[in-house]
């Protein structure tokens, strides 16, 4: 019995003893872990406090620049602003801001050459149907377009600018706007059945001013819309494309004609244009080739005199002007 307890006793203690030994290790590995382990928190906190800062680096730095950006548009707009204020002031002038259809009293200050940037056109109505074309028409030269539309349909600015004339013309344009933009042009808007822009209003591009009607001299609900430069008309259907709503081209150079005597400059050119040139009435039977042979001049020097096209009819009463 004695040896046996002895022997057990032996036996327990030759397996404790590597047991405990084994233990410490253990302990000592889950030091190691636990100590790893803490070092790598450490340094994984570093590393997240480290992409929190470039985080807050790179939001103060979007912030800044969203700042500058919003600084530079309010920049921007103000000028814009500013420049719809008095658009085109540099071609038109101070006191130009009369109630005639043309602001030019003074047509020395139409420049020979100008560059007229169409970029910010908008359709001044949503869609295009059909339409009377810009050109001689029933004995009198129709300075616009007609572009058929519904009573009541919004009318829209063709681009920003600032209204010069609101008003109502029984026997012309009806109620109808003139407005001025900061390329230069002047775009007018004729028949309107409700006029909703205030006289000196700035619009923006494509903002409605009125609503299509059929007031003035008009058979049929439609907007006559003109372009002008320094009041003299341009063909719209040359400069936009309506069904589109977009230009024809980025940038439209106006190029001034001398040979009318009206827009010569002053001195002694102008004398001597002006002799050169005179109104002729159109009679009956007369046709261009005619008048042109009877005048010693050409047709087409007759047509570039007169802007009008080979083709444009003309009537008695008509009034050309002859080289
Ligand atoms: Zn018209």
């Amino acid at each position: 019995m004695k040896i046996k307890k002895v022997f057990a006793t032996l036996s327990l203690a030759l397996i404790v003893a590597p047991l405990s030994a084994m233990t410490q290790k253990l302990d000592t590995v889950k030091t190691v872990e636990k100590e790893t382990l803490s070092m790598l928190t450490d340094s994984l906190n570093s590393v997240e406090l480290l992409a929190d800062k470039v985080e807050i680096k790179n939001l103060i730095h979007k912030e800044k620049v969203a700042r500058e950006e919003s600084l530079e548009e309010e920049i921007k707009a103000k000028e814009e602003l500013e420049n719809l204020e008095a658009p085109a002031e540099e071609i038109y002038g101070e006191n130009s801001w009369v109630q005639s259809i043309n602001p030019i009293r003074n047509a020395s200050i139409i420049p020979n050459t100008y560059d007229i940037d169409l970029t910010g056109f908008v359709a001044p109505i949503k869609y295009y149907r059909t339409n009377s074309p810009y050109g001689w028409r029933h004995r009198r030269m129709h300075n616009g377009v007609d572009l058929k539309l519904y009573t009541g349909e919004p009318v829209r600015a063709a681009f920003d600018g600032k209204v010069r004339i609101k008003r109502y013309n029984r026997r012309g344009y009806g109620y109808y706007y003139v407005i001025r933009h900061p390329n230069g042009l002047e775009t007018i808007y004729g028949h309107l059945s409700k006029q909703i822009a205030k006289q000196g209003q700035i619009v923006k591009a494509g903002d409605i001013i009125g609503l299509g009607g059929n007031t003035g001299r008009s058979t049929g609900p439609h907007l006559h819309f003109e372009a002008r430069f320094c009041g003299i008309p341009l063909n719209p259907q040359m400069l936009f494309d309506f069904a589109e709503g977009t230009p024809n081209m980025d940038t439209y150079t106006f190029k001034r004609y001398k040979s009318r005597s009206h827009y010569a400059k002053k001195g002694k050119t102008s004398k001597a244009n002006r002799s050169h040139y005179r109104v002729y009435r159109v009679r009956r039977g007369d046709s261009l080739a005619k008048i042109a042979k009877r005048h010693h001049t050409t047709v087409a020097r007759l047509c570039k005199a007169n802007r009008m096209s080979k083709r444009s009819v003309i009537r008695p009463g008509d009034k050309l002007l002859i080289q």
